[in-house]
Formats: C-alpha cells, structure tokens, sequence
C-alpha cells in the first residue's frame, strides 16, 4: 500500500512554510478582524506557529470546522484492495477517480489481508484460478468489464483522492475505527502524509468506542435470507438483483408542483392542497412551464429536492462500486451475502463457462468460509451481492438516471437504473417523463 501527498493548496505568495494553514487562519480570523484578508494572510504568513495555534482554537475549541475546509489535498493511494477502497470511498465530501479493473496487472495486483495469514494458501489459491477464469474469458472475447464479475475483492486499485482537511481528518478518524487492518494501515499512511503539512487542522483521529462499533455494524450480519432471493431487476434476460420501493407513495408530481408554487410565494398548505386538486391538463401546462427551455446537463429544479425515496436494493459489488459514487445519496450497506445469489454476466454464461464459473463462486465461497469475522468477505467475487437501502432527492435521482442509463453506462447499474425510473414514472409521470439516459433526452419536456 501506498499514499502519496501529490498537493495541497498554498496561497499565491513565496511562502518559506509550506502549508495551507496560512490560507485557513486568515479566513479564520475574517470575520472579526479589521484587516483585509491580505493582511490577514501577511500575519498569518509571518508567524505561522502563531497561525496554527489560532487555527486550533477557531476549529477546535470554538467549533468553526468549516476553516478546516479552506485546505485541501490531492492525495494518491495505491496497492489497496477492492474492498478497502470501499471503506474510503464511503465517505462523501471528497472527490474520487479510480483506474478501472480493466486496466489492472492481475497477478502481482492483490492484497494479502493480515486476517489472512493463516488462510495465506487457500486465498492464493482462489486469487489464482479467479484469474485463470478471467484471462480465459477474456482470450474467448469477454470483455474485462464483464469477465471481471469472477475476480475477488481482494485485487487491488489505485485512486486519485482530493479533499478538504476537516474530510481528511474524519476519513482517517473512520478508517482507523474499521474492522479491516487494512484500512486502519490506510487509515496510518493519511495521517503521516498530512499531518507534518496542516499539524493544526488534522487532530482528532482516535476513534471513541461509539465509532468502532458503527464501522463494525454493516459488516456483522445477524439476518440472512434463508431461500434464494426473489430477482425482480435483470440486463438480457439474467438476473441482476431486487430492487424495492420502500417509502410510501404520494402524489409525488403534486408535492413538487407545491413547492414549485412556495418559490412564487404561496404558502406550503394551500399550495399542495391546490396542486393535489389540480386537473390533468392543468398539471401538464405547470410540468411544460417548470420545465420550458431545458438541455439535457440542466439540473432539476431545486423544489424536486423536497421528494425523497428510499429504496431497497440487493446488487452485485460491481454495480454497488458505481451505486457509491453518487455522493448526495444516504447509502446504509450490509455486508456481502452468499446467500444473495450471484450476478452472472449474460456474456460469460455460455455453455463453455458458465459450470467452471459456478465452480469458482462455490470455490470462494467455501474459501471465505475459512475466515471468521468481516475479513471472511475479501475471498468473496464482483458478482457478489450485498443488500442495502438508498435514500436519494427526486434531483439526484435524475442525475443518477440520466449519467446511469445512458448507452455509456455498464449494464448492471444501467438495469437497476431503469427499475428506478419506471417505478418514478409510474407514481409521477411528470416528472418521470424526463427520466431516462443523457441519450434519450432529446426533445423532451414535462408537459
Ligand atoms: C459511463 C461512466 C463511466 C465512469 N468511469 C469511471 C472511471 O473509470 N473511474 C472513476 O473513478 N469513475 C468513473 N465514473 C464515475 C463518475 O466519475 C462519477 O464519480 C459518478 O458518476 C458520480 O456522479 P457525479 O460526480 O456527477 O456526482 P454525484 O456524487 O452523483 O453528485 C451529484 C452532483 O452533485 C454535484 N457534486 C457532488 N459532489 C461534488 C463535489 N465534490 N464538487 C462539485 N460538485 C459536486 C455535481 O453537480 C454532481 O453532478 C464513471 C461514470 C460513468 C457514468
């Protein structure tokens, strides 16, 4: 594993102390001050232990986090495993861009777990026929973004990380509380990176007993499915997971018609009472006026934000890896689950593979069966499932339907995709008329 400090910002300013708490103590100091912020920077700059210790008690003491923000990183992080990825990638305020598992050298690129040290030979057993399969896949014209479904999650990455001090600091806090050791490495090498460079503004990363239990919690499963799970999502006829509306439905093209109408100035009360009793043709023209002029990279308007919907979705890890990026959506995962079934891509079920792939995944699953506790998931494979509830705004839910159902998009998340947007569409034809994929767009209006 490896992390490298590639930036930080600095003021524009020959600066002999080469760290952006100049920049944080003089916004620090801004709103009290009679100085202009060059001036407050020319302090800051000329006695930065000084600065530092401002910064302390202006975050720290006084609670004004938000300074911290005013620093920020580009940090790069090599050789971690699919699975520690994840732990870094949950968290939200942060900027990511990762090397696609098409692109890696699969047979120096994996990590041995600590937790695996005695399992040592079972894993590289595992890790070696799962690359076997995939290079073979790949040599019968199987594309490495669906031949990847058999590798383990132990196969490591490398990311592009930026973010802000105060997201640091808390990235470093929750790694350090993971039930993976390698996470709580990671967790080590961010605070050696960045604690010499802003000593002020990365402090506390002892993790309390309260957030050790919460980073266990989604990896300790206590319920499991006792049958095979009901599918109800596919991509060419194979199954690819459950999806499930969970929060009640409303007349949701109504409650966004409300708010719409609060923005014009209408009280909340009477305007949804009058856009629940709005007529049909009524509806349409209000949806035609919201919506009149709009492209394809327009945002949905901001009243969209005040419906929200929560979903239930069991998906594979290679579609949970793009699920995650969509940083405005509340994600609560349960951990990887045999019991889930397994996402098979249609093009690797053929006759001539689809036994020795069913071979691998009992294979994996026997091998994570020899390891007790969290870690048993790195033996398990992309095609794995994992259960989990999603809570996204009708405006992000837009944004995941046009960036995920796009022609550009994979096929897993792309399926999953269109199940949201038919159930949108169904309970809201309005605003579900222009769900779809940034290609399918075109033309279209809420009339
Ligand atoms: C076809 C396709 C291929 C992809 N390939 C890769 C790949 O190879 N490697 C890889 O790492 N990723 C890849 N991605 C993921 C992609 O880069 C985005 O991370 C992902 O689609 C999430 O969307 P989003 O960034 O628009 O933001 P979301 O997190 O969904 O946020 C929604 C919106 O909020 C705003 N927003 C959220 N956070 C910020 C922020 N910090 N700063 C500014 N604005 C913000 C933006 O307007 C954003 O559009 C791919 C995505 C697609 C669709």
């Amino acid at each position: 594993m490896k992390v490298t400090l590639s930036g930080f910002n600095m003021e524009v300013h020959e600066n002999p102390v080469r760290t952006p708490e100049v920049l944080t103590a003089a916004y620090a100091r801004v709103s009290r001050s009679e100085k202009t912020l060059a001036q407050l920077r020319e302090v800051a700059r000329a006695n930065v232990e000084k600065a530092r210790k401002s910064n302390e008690s202006i975050v720290y003491d006084m609670g004004h986090a938000s300074i911290a923000e005013h620093a920020f990183f580009n940090i790069d992080i090599e050789d971690v495993s699919r699975l520690a990825l994840e732990e870094l990638e949950k968290h939200r305020l942060a900027s990511y861009t990762e090397k696609s598992q098409r692109y890696v050298k699969l047979d120096s690129d994996w990590h041995l777990p600590a937790e695996w040290v005695n399992n040592n030979q079972e894993l590289t057993q595992l890790h070696s026929e799962a690359v076997a399969l995939y290079k073979d896949l790949l040599s019968a014209g199987v594309a490495a973004e669906d031949a990847r479904y058999y590798l383990p999650l132990v196969v490591t990455g490398q990311v592009g990380l930026s973010c802000n001090a105060r997201s640091a600091e808390h990235m470093i806090l929750r790694l350090a509380a993971s039930p993976f050791a390698e996470a709580r490495q990671l967790a080590g090498l961010l605070f050696g990176v960045l604690k010499p460079v802003v000593p002020s503004l990365i402090r506390y990363v002892e993790p309390s007993a309260w957030i050790r239990r919460e980073e266990a919690a989604g990896w300790t499963l206590l319920a499991t499915e006792e049958t095979r799970l009901e599918e109800n999502v596919s991509f060419l006829g194979q199954a690819v997971g459950r999806l499930d509306l969970c929060s009640p439905v409303d007349d949701w093209d109504a409650l966004v018609l409300a708010h719409q109408a609060v923005r014009a100035g209408a009280p909340y009360a009477a305007a949804l009472a009058g856009a629940r009793q709005l007529s049909a043709q009524g509806r349409s023209e209000a949806f035609a006026r919201i919506t009149e002029g709009m492209s394809v990279h327009d945002p949905a308007p901001r009243p969209w934000e005040h419906v929200s919907l929560t979903w239930e979705w069991v998906l594979s890890a290679a579609a949970y890896a793009q699920l995650k990026r969509h940083r405005l959506a509340g994600i609560t995962p349960a951990a990887y689950d045999p019991h889930l079934g397994f996402t098979h891509p249609a093009a690797a079920a053929t006759d001539g593979f689809a036994a020795r792939a069913r071979d691998l995944v009992a294979l994996s699953e026997a091998t994570a069966s020899r390891v007790e506790g969290p870690a048993s998931v790195y033996a398990l494979l992309s095609g794995h499932r994992r259960r989990l509830t999603w809570t996204a705004n009708l405006r992000e839910t837009l944004h995941f339907s046009r960036l995920r159902e796009d022609a550009h998009a994979q096929w897993d998340i792309r399926a999953f995709a269109g199940a949201v947007s038919a159930i949108v569409r169904e309970h809201a034809p309005h605003c579900g008329r222009i769900f779809g994929g940034k290609d399918a767009f075109a033309g279209k209006t809420l009339s």
